[in-house]
């Protein structure tokens, strides 16, 4: 497994084949308040590229020609908060995408506890840290602490996707998830347009 930390963009030569897994780390859980530090990403064979932005102007076309990329699925845990930062702050929209947070809600209907440590330990058997969670993404120089966590928010999700794909389809509900995915853009311009609190199909 190797962890390679780029500043400000990716190099040209790198390519993640037909899907990738992406996470980003941000100074906290505000989509309009705290701004975009890390990007991470994985082609899913073990190992992870890490961007570290360039705050002042956010100049990174090989990281956004990867995410505009219509013919690469992204895949996240939990792809609102991310698919929002990456419109705000790189005017990026993704598509196609696969969120492992929803398909986790759609099938793992026995438990209510879809965190990625929790899925991960369950359906890969492979334990992660979160305790460089909630450290600060916007320090110039990352600890290797912080990049190992950084990286396995991304190393995971292809195996998370292809075994929630099984239970996806034994229980009929690939459809139904796949709608979900292609309505996530509408959902994150909710979010960014003020209505992130309202659930809008509600009756009240
Ligand atoms: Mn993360």
């Amino acid at each position: 497994m190797t962890i390679t930390l780029h500043k400000n963009d990716l190099p040209a030569d790198v390519s993640f084949g037909d899907s990738v897994a992406v996470d980003t780390e941000t100074l906290g859980l505000s989509l309009t308040r705290d701004p975009l530090c890390l990007v991470q990403l994985s082609a899913g064979d073990g190992n992870a590229h890490l961007v570290q932005m360039d705050r002042a102007t956010y100049d990174c076309p090989n990281l956004k020609a990867v995410l505009g990329d219509p013919g690469v699925q992204k895949i996240f845990h939990f792809a609102r908060f991310d698919v929002a930062m990456v419109k705000t702050y790189l005017g990026v929209t993704m598509t196609p995408l696969y969120c492992t947070k929803i398909a986790s809600k759609l099938v793992r209907t026995y438990t209510d506890r879809h965190g990625l440590k929790d899925l991960t330990r369950e359906l890969i058997g492979k334990d992660m840290s979160k305790q460089q969670q909630s450290s600060d993404w916007g320090a110039d120089t990352l600890s290797q602490a912080q990049q190992a966590y950084a990286a396995s928010d991304v190393l995971y999700l292809h195996q998370l996707r292809d075994k929630l794909n099984i239970m996806l389809e034994r229980e009929g509900r690939m459809e139904l998830a796949q709608a979900c995915f292609d309505f996530l853009p509408t959902r994150c311009a909710l979010d960014l347009a003020g209505w992130a609190e309202t659930d809008i199909f509600a009756h009240a």
